[in-house]
């Protein structure tokens, strides 16, 4: 396994819309672990293919087995959960929206609250290409629609107010200029 290089904005891939996988080759098995191992490293608990500069419908998540942080204790110990999704559709949406915090890898150090579906389910194919439909709330649901939304060229910014989104990104892309300065 090997860790990779995580993009951050103002990288333009980022924005890229990436495209189905039509078959699963130990190439991408190692992908998909070097995108957990990337993550884990990286203290996330989603990561999507778009992120490590790659073109193709992948993600990966980890929110633990109790996926809904409300109904969780503060002593509990964190179960690890990964999950690899190929191809992963959301095909279901609950009318219900719940607002969540959001960060992510990135655009590192900022966050912003966004309001989405509190109940999804997606189908995906697993690395075994067998085919799945998860159905997740909580933090999980938040996650999963963090992610794709990743593989469509769309930030968590995206939601935000216009004067938000445009100073987090002002911020993040000095961060990153003054960083690569050095
Ligand atoms: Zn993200």
């Amino acid at each position: 396994m090997a860790l990779k290089k995580i993009i951050t904005v103002p990288n333009p891939f980022l924005r890229k819309k990436a495209i189905p996988i039509k078959e699963i080759t130990n190439e991408i098995k190692n992908l998909l672990d070097d995108m957990l191992e990337t993550m884990y490293n990286a203290n996330g608990i989603g990561l999507a293919a778009t992120q490590i500069g790659d073109e193709r419908r992948l993600i990966v998540i980890d929110c633990g087995q109790k996926n809904d942080v409300s109904i969780k204790k503060e002593d509990d110990e964190f179960c690890p959960n990964p999950i690899k999704m190929i191809n992963p559709e959301l095909i279901f949406f609950n009318k219900e929206l719940t607002v969540r915090e959001e960060g992510c890898l990135s655009i590192p150090g900022y966050y912003g609250k966004v309001k989405r579906p509190n109940i999804v389910k997606v189908s995906y194919i697993d690395e075994n290409n067998v085919k799945k439909v998860l159905k997740a709330d909580g933090l999980l649901a938040t996650c999963i629609q963090h992610e794709i939304d990743h593989l469509n060229g769309v930030l968590f910014v995206d939601y935000l107010s216009k004067l938000k989104k445009e100073l987090i990104l002002k911020k993040a892309t000095k961060d990153y200029n003054k960083k690569n300065r050095n």
